[in-house]
């Protein structure tokens, strides 16, 4: 047994299986190894804010107290909406954040998480974004200098393919190949100058256009998909779990039900098996 405050599952590529942490940083459990037994998480009645520790009865912007959410960059409604990145204007929240968090290598990518979408992601953290979003394959398809540039690059392919993930497609299993790399193809092609025109207006050596990039394939611990995928909840619920049947997204699938790792950061849990 084992009592933590929740976070988004760390993750990591094996020879193309992801892999699953869950817990303190020197106190986590491959949850890999626990497929097909029991596991519970039962809810302390707790929640800490994930950046400042205080105890909540309400976690805000996916884990933080009030105060936090309103004062910290990385809760800043740029976050989620790159393209309106205010950094220029010398009104980011917190500048030394924004330097290093939001002025760095971006990629611009295509996965197939419940069919084909269009995404962004620091240049670091492929692909443990990938496998948060329980894709099955992706492919970086633009590397640009910062998260402003990528947002704008994926809304003008968010304007012929979808950039969100039906999760409980995604849960389902039984996804559908797709040839990232003909997609890639084709959206050059149709949406060619207007990459060339951002490409020249964002200005030297600032758009680089990958056209070579390797697919990442990622398979996941699932022993077996859901039929019906239902939501658990710990508001809800005391406690949730059952026979571990498979890890997807930052979701954990039980025999009962599906819960999402990531929305109850900051909820003290204890887990058992
Ligand atoms: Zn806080």
């Amino acid at each position: 047994m084992k009592s933590f405050n929740l976070d988004k599952m760390n993750t990591e590529l094996i020879k193309g299986l992801a892999h699953y942490r869950i817990g303190d940083e020197d106190n986590s459990v491959l949850l890999n190894s626990y497929l097909g037994l029991p596991l519970r998480l039962s809810f302390q009645k707790e929640i800490n804010c994930t950046h400042c520790g205080t105890l909540v009865k309400k976690a805000y912007n996916g884990g933080y107290c009030y105060p936090c959410s309103i004062k910290l960059a990385e809760c800043d409604m740029c976050i989620l909406k790159p393209e309106l990145c205010h950094y220029a204007k010398g009104t980011c929240r917190n500048s030394t954040w924004g330097e290093a968090n939001c002025l760095i290598p971006h990629f611009v990518y295509l996965a197939n998480s419940s069919g084909l979408k269009v995404g962004i992601t620091r240049s670091t953290q492929t692909p443990t974004r990938w496998i948060d979003q329980g894709a099955v394959a992706a492919l970086p398809i633009l590397k640009v200098s910062t998260r402003y540039q990528s947002g704008v690059f994926e809304k003008l392919f968010a304007s012929v393919v979808n950039d969100k993930t039906d999760w409980r497609k995604m849960l389902k299993g039984n996804i559908e190949e797709i040839d990232l790399e003909e997609k890639r193809d084709e959206l050059f092609e149709l949406l060619g100058e207007s990459i060339d025109s951002m490409e020249s207006e964002f200005g030297n050596n600032q758009i680089e256009i990958l056209e070579n990039y390797e697919v990442t394939n990622i398979d996941y611990p699932v022993i077996e998909y859901p039929e019906k995928v239902s939501s658990l909840s710990l508001d809800k619920h005391d406690s949730v779990g059952g026979i571990l049947k498979g890890i997807k997204g930052q979701y954990l699938i039980f025999d009962t039900g599906v819960i999402n790792i990531r929305s109850h950061t900051g909820y003290k849990i204890e887990l058992e098996f």
